[in-house]
């Protein structure tokens, strides 16, 4: 690659360089480490529309933030393990969002279809991309995926047992979140937790989940959505 072929990333490797070293060197010089602050990590959409770090009101060195194509858990399973059994955090939040691309397909296999076409248009091979996990967002339904999601990193026994999971849902274009508290009610269950409704309650201070008899409620009504 060169300026010729690749403009955009000469621009940004100039902006980078001529921009933001001393700036970056007084904020990180200071820092312990590499392991987030706040012992947390996100994970969410890579949709360029998303300014993560004004989401949150995040600092750098705050949090982990795990970018991938629909902010699917499988896809960033391995920087996840990585980040809890490595970098020491202690919480992930999935946060799936309104106006997603990975709503664009209807199902995953007309999501290959169309790769697939693509493909072959592009560098003339005809390749199969099944092997691929695409999980496309079915009918939009976010409430769905990122249930999806949190129960898949509850039940990887990859992920710490006593990790504090939670599932949210931002709005792209009001620019504000929700949580999915089924969801986060499935990381209260097993995994040995105890208490964990009531931790994550004081944790929030609103009361998401106040007591067990709640967290309970909510895993009941999950268990009826997806009999
Ligand atoms: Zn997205």
């Amino acid at each position: 690659m060169n300026a010729h072929t690749a403009p955009t990333a000469q621009r940004y490797a100039q902006a980078c360089n001529d921009n933001h070293p001393a700036h970056i060197q007084s904020e990180v010089i200071y820092m312990p480490g590499p392991e987030p602050t706040n012992k947390v990590a996100i994970v969410t959409c890579m949709d360029a529309r998303l300014d993560v770090f004004k989401m949150f009101g995040l600092k750098v060195g705050e949090a982990h933030v795990i970018r991938v194509g629909g902010g699917r858990t499988p896809d960033a399973l391995r920087s996840l393990v990585a980040s809890e059994h490595i970098l020491e955090t202690k919480e992930i939040m999935v946060v799936h969002h309104t106006d997603c691309g990975f709503m664009r397909a209807p199902t995953d296999e007309e999501a290959h279809t169309h790769i697939e076409q693509s493909l072959q248009k592009a560098n003339g091979v005809k390749l199969s991309t099944r092997h691929l996990p695409i999980q496309v967002i079915q009918q939009g339904d976010l409430n769905r995926s990122v249930c999806e999601d949190v129960q898949f990193l509850h039940s990887s026994p990859y992920i710490r047992n006593d990790a504090v999971l939670t599932g949210w849902i931002y709005d792209t274009m009001l620019g504000t979140i929700k949580e999915v508290r089924e969801a986060s009610a499935i990381s209260q269950e097993g995994k040995g937790a105890p208490a964990a409704g009531d931790r994550i309650a004081r944790q929030t201070g609103q009361g998401i989940l106040s007591t067990e008899h709640e967290v309970a409620a909510s895993q009941r009504s999950l268990q009826q959505a997806s009999a």
